[in-house]
């Protein structure tokens, strides 16, 4: 089973961010929401996909004799990508001498991650970090989720999944022994306007935090606070009104929107919806923070950075 492989599409390391103490941070390439705001564009398809970037482009055009499809066009001192036609043969990228062309994901092995991560083990150990699997969304490849996480605890790794929640209770549950703390997203509880930014409806998001609550599993709550989408008073209060009502959430995390993944949007071939949509001052989040910390007393808030 550990000779199972996945599509990853970054590993990175000493994280302080994405739970407790130095991590590894594993990033699982496909994911079935598509929200809007994504800041991570390149985690949505569960494919391999090619990136152009523009600015490391000398213009050769070497890259138009290779490639079998007629995907790329030379146009304005610059070339242009018919994504939709790329077959993913990657003879573009052999050929590119200035590395403008590259490819994203990779297939990689339980045992190749474990190892990676085992060697930050002393780090971990100091700090009481270790592994956050991420994505995209973990629990979409369960299967070699449950060997990963396996794989860890042979290594004594404390292990966190970040989850949009999006997946089958059966999923959550069969991860459940071999996993430390679970990061949640829970980003608005009307289902409609949930379905309209994000591209699924929320129910089985809500009913299972429920469930999870019941289980003994550390979990912290994160809301992404979107502009135009959930960051007013009312919203953010039936979020939490949502979340008052766990019995044992440990904490819950504000994660302001950023604007850091916008570029890759075009170095893919896609659309970036929210390009009109300006982030959140600090002052704005402070001051609902301190609203939500007032309404909730007993829920421990802060913004996460
Ligand atoms: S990956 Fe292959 S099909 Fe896609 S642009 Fe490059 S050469 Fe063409
Ligand atoms: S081969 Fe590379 S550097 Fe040359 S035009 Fe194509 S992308 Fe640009």
């Amino acid at each position: 089973m550990v000779l199972m492989e996945t599509n990853i599409f970054n590993i990175q390391k000493y994280s302080i961010h994405d739970g407790p103490g130095i991590r590894t941070l594993v990033f699982f390439k496909g994911c079935p929401l598509r929200c809007e705001w994504c800041s991570n564009p390149e985690s949505q398809s569960f494919e391999k996909q090619i990136i152009y970037k523009k600015q490391m482009c000398s213009d050769c055009k070497k890259c138009l004799e290779s490639c079998p499809e007629g995907v790329i066009s030379a146009s304005n001192n610059s070339i242009q990508l018919d994504y939709a036609k790329c077959k993913l043969c990657f003879r573009c990228i052999e050929t590119c001498p200035s590395g403008a062309l590259s490819i994203c994901g990779q297939n990689m092995k339980v045992d190749e991650i474990v190892s990676l991560a085992a060697k930050d083990k002393p780090f971990y150990r100091k700090t009481g970090g270790g592994v956050t699997i991420s994505g995209g969304e973990p629990f979409a490849n369960i299967d070699f989720l449950i060997e990963l996480l396996k794989g860890l605890k042979v290594e004594r790794i404390h292990t966190a999944i970040e989850t949009t929640g999006y997946t089958s209770w059966d999923n959550i549950c069969r991860s459940l022994e071999f996993t430390d703390l679970l990061l949640y997203d829970l980003k608005h509880t009307d289902s409609h306007k949930h379905e309209v930014y994000t591209g699924v409806k929320n129910e089985i998001i809500l009913e299972n935090l429920k469930m999870l609550d019941t289980t003994g599993c550390e979990y912290w709550v994160r809301v992404p606070i979107i502009p135009t989408f959930n960051d007013d008073m009312r919203t953010l209060s039936s979020i939490f009104d949502f979340i008052s009502c766990l019995n044992n959430i440990k904490k819950a995390e504000l994660l302001p929107y950023h604007r850091l993944g916008v570029g890759k949007y075009a170095q893919l071939g896609m659309e970036y919806k929210f390009d009109r949509i300006n982030t959140n001052s600090t002052a704005f989040l402070v001051e609902m923070k301190d609203y939500l910390i007032h309404k909730y007393p007993d829920i421990k808030i802060s913004i996460h950075e």
